[in-house]
């Protein structure tokens, strides 16, 4: 039998927080859901951030996630940080291929696919990144997207390791815009992933997988985008920079 998907709310803190204002914010975060045990919850904050933030959530159910990772074990690589790197400072999860990577620093389905093989080879936990932008959304082009980008990120992964990631869906045109996908549109997408992801791995497979929803969730719409049936939680933004934001979304998971 199939274990239920446990719900799992990820906050990405992007580039925002010095090192003081990531500690109070964690410390905000555990304070509102730090004993939380029905969902899994981690934060995401910058890498310079990371070490103290892990210090403020120990001993709590927040885990700790960071925003990006290089595929390269070591070597002349300016300003890139590896897994390696990442798990000794104790994280757990790995934003990958986020739309902000893809638009601004030309992450590709290829780089994705080498940062996820290097993720899990290291034992990091995945949360890769898919969605489509609004003209390719009225281009009816969603579709096709998506599923090169889903394709192109577990391409050679095999299934044990491939199910230890997450999926976020994240329509590009609802980051950070204020404007999310209906919990419909969500929902749509989010079953159209798992029949492609049926087709690379098996039934089985796509009905264990975890797919966040990401795109302007707060807690005012949390509670409709995470009923649907194949909404499985939240990579939230803006929302999780304000602890009563994200314990407001928390809640309802
Ligand atoms: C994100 O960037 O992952 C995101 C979902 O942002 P926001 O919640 O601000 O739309």
């Amino acid at each position: 039998m199939l274990m239920p998907r446990k719900k799992f709310i990820a906050g990405n803190w992007k580039m925002n927080t010095t090192i003081d204002e990531a500690v109070e914010l964690a410390k905000g975060v555990v304070a509102a859901v730090g004993d939380c045990t029905d969902v899994d919850i981690a934060v995401c904050p910058p890498y310079t951030n990371l070490v103290a933030v892990g210090e403020a959530i120990k001993g709590s159910n927040i885990k700790l996630g960071a925003q990006d990772v290089h595929w390269v074990e070591k070597g002349a690589f300016t300003g890139k940080v590896s897994c390696a790197m990442l798990k000794a400072v104790s994280v757990e999860y790995v934003i990958i291929g986020h739309s902000e990577q893809r638009t601004y620093f030309g992450e590709t389905n290829e780089t994705v696919n080498k940062k996820t093989k290097a993720a899990l080879g290291a034992g990091l936990k995945p949360i890769v990144c898919v969605g489509e932008t609004l003209d390719e959304r009225n281009d009816g082009k969603m579709e096709t997207i998506v599923e090169a980008q889903v394709r192109g990120a577990f391409e050679g992964i095999e299934r044990d390791g491939a199910l230890t990631c997450t999926i976020a869906y994240e329509p590009v045109w609802a980051i950070g815009t204020g404007v999310n996908a209906t919990p419909e549109q969500a929902n749509e997408a989010h079953a159209f992933i798992r029949r492609i992801l049926a087709e690379i791995y098996d039934d089985d497979f796509a009905q264990s997988m975890r797919i966040q929803y990401g795109g302007s969730m707060k807690p005012g719409n949390a509670k409709d985008l995470l009923g649907q049936s194949d909404v499985d939680g939240g990579l939230i933004g803006g929302a999780a920079l304000k602890a009563d934001d994200f314990a407001g979304i928390v809640k309802p998971a």
